[in-house]
């Protein structure tokens, strides 16, 4: 499914400010929020669109990352943002920020009972061919949530602790009347957690969690192609109240190089050369990822012709025989010859005219002639 443009889903324009961007999606919020569409899929899918665009577009790195790379700078691996959890905190900020005043406070969204595990986050690395091939470290710079030192990742203030939650006994869930039917719902006091904080913490107001941008190094191993993923463990997202914190995936791509052409373990090259070396033949240098080498190229030689060069291609991440590196010879017909350059040329058509120097020619004219004579 591709998504609507976030500015779009919001109905504001690309300047807008934090202010006014908060307003605008109060409205429509508002509008499709589920308490009051009951039983309206397309509205809950709305709402979910609204709140996704939001959380994008009010977080400035977020809204950064976005207008620079659309959406696929933002998905995350399981649905959250970048840097943004499904079902995480975030979302309950928002959603009490927003609608406190109007619903009585708390979210009626479900979360599952207990600390939820931290967001896996997505970092998109463009290598260059070379540093494909041959293996690189890179210090990459990712905004993301980490466990609060000051409480340890518990919310509560040092010295004190969460305590458990009086309106749900630790359940995280509460038995509600809705007219006939009682209702299991997520305790608005402690969102599902179980637990309280009567006294926060000062450094992370309660949530466990600090937004921080963290400089990683990342091992590249050597081999690595376009779609390769490397699944950096526990370089996620912490999550709030002690919960796993999630993984860190780099996404690989590799650069079109201006020589090589790559398949699988293979490199291609194409070798412009002279008429002249081709039809005398003799020795071409040729590049490969590890500098110039010789290629002895018979006389006679066609343009078109692969060379195949053993072992001079890429040794696959994945283990394996190294391949090889095939150079295409391409001939290239001399141009901005001098009179003098001329007249040797038609000296040597005329010494060619009429005798067997061209192979595919001679082959092409019997076949042209057998073709009219069997018209
Ligand atoms: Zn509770
Ligand atoms: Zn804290």
């Amino acid at each position: 499914m591709s998504k609507r443009d976030y500015y779009e889903v919001l109905g504001v324009s690309k300047d807008i400010d934090g202010k006014e961007l908060k307003k605008a999606y109060r409205k429509k919020a508002m509008k499709y929020h589920p308490d009051r569409n009951p039983g309206d899929a397309s509205a809950e899918e709305k709402f979910k669109e609204l709140s996704e665009a939001y959380e994008v577009l009010s977080d400035g790195d977020k809204r950064a990352a976005y207008d620079r790379y659309g959406h696929s700078a933002v998905d995350g691996s399981q649905g959250g943002g970048f840097g943004g959890g499904g079902g995480g905190s975030d979302f309950g900020d928002i959603f009490g920020d927003v609608f406190g005043d109007i619903f009585g406070g708390g979210g009626g969204r479900g979360r599952q009972q207990g600390p939820p595990r931290g967001a896996d986050l997505r970092y998109s690395m463009e290598l260059t061919l070379e540093e494909a091939v041959r293996g690189v470290e890179k210090k990459i710079r990712i905004p993301t949530l980490v466990s609060c030192k000051p409480c340890d990742g518990s919310g509560a203030k040092p010295g004190s602790k969460p305590t458990t939650c009086g309106t749900c006994n630790g359940h995280g869930q509460v038995r509600m009347q809705q007219g006939f039917f009682a209702v299991q719902q997520t305790c608005p006091r402690c969102h599902g957690r179980g637990q309280v904080i009567d006294d926060p913490c000062n450094s992370c107001g309660g949530r466990g969690v600090n937004e921080e941008t963290k400089t990683l190094s990342v091992k590249i191993p050597s081999g690595v192609d376009t779609g390769d993923r490397i699944r950096l463990s526990g370089e996620g997202e912490a999550a709030p109240g002690g919960g796993q914190t999630g993984d860190l995936y780099v996404q690989v791509s590799v650069k079109q190089h201006a020589i090589f052409e790559r398949d699988g373990k293979n490199l291609y090259c194409e070798v412009p050369i002279n008429f002249a070396d081709a039809a005398l033949g003799g020795d071409l240098e040729v590049p490969t990822l590890g500098g110039r080498v010789k290629l002895a190229i018979p006389e006679g030689t066609q343009t078109g012709k692969v060379f195949r060069l053993r072992g001079k291609g890429i040794k696959p991440v994945r283990g394996g025989s190294i391949g090889d590196l095939l150079c295409k010879v391409v001939v290239e017909t001399p141009v901005g010859l001098s009179a003098e350059q001329k007249a040797l040329l038609a000296q040597f058509r005329e010494s060619t005219t009429g005798k067997k120097h061209s192979p595919k020619s001679s082959g092409w004219f019997d076949s042209v002639k057998s073709f009219f004579d069997g018209v």
